[in-house]
């Protein structure tokens, strides 16, 4: 069961935290003993000044300068922390609340900016693709093969005895709907108009 600590001032950016919507009922923040595993094992700790057991010590500590952290932005969701803590914490979903609260403070849209042709694609396919930003350094990663079958799916999928990736109408319907209800499709105005 999720322990809380209503009643104290530093802890209220970590209530914050595990009331949101994105924090599953079994996030157990406050029980971090602070062993570091998640640092240990954390790819965005090893390349970068990035640490996400002090980031949730941060949090627990009511620091709230910690949601402007251009460090957090270093995680990339490999969600390898949130498997190996041993309090049921996860530093993945702690930073994802973290970066959630400071786009919605109009900072850090700079981040997010070149992904919203990835939510552009949700909205109008139901699927999410790669933005088209990211086009060159997959080319320079991957080679021109990647580009070549990018473009070329539709005719490599046929080749395979595949149809073309797309959804019914009322899929994308629904998604849409998913999409406005949780707040996503207003998110996304937000920001373009940032
Ligand atoms: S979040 Fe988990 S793994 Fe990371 S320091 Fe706290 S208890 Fe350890
Ligand atoms: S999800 Fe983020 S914080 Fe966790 S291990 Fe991966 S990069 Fe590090």
């Amino acid at each position: 069961m999720r322990t809380l600590k209503l009643d104290e001032d530093s802890s209220k950016l970590a209530n914050e935290v595990i009331g949101d919507l994105k924090a599953s009922p079994s996030l157990e923040l406050f029980k971090c003993i602070q062993c570091g595993m998640c640092a240990s094992l954390c790819p965005g700790a090893r390349y970068s000044d990035y640490n996400p057991r002090e980031m949730v010590k941060r949090v627990l500590d009511g620091d709230e300068s910690v949601v402007f952290d251009d460090d957090i932005w270093n995680c990339f969701y490999c969600y390898t922390c949130h498997s190996v803590c041993p309090a049921n914490n996860s530093a993945s979903v702690v930073n994802q609340i973290l970066r959630q609260k400071a786009i919605n403070e109009g900072e850090k849209i700079e981040k997010i900016s070149s992904f919203l042709t990835y939510g552009d694609s949700f909205r109008d396919i139901g699927i999410g693709s790669i933005p088209s930003a990211f086009f060159d350094i997959l080319v320079s990663d991957f080679g021109s093969d990647w580009l070549d079958l990018k473009i070329n799916l539709d005719g490599v999928r046929k080749d395979l005895g595949l149809g073309p990736v797309t959804l019914p109408d009322d899929s994308i319907e629904e998604i849409n709907e998913i999409l406005n209800i949780t707040g996503f499709t207003k998110r996304m105005e937000k920001i373009r108009r940032s």
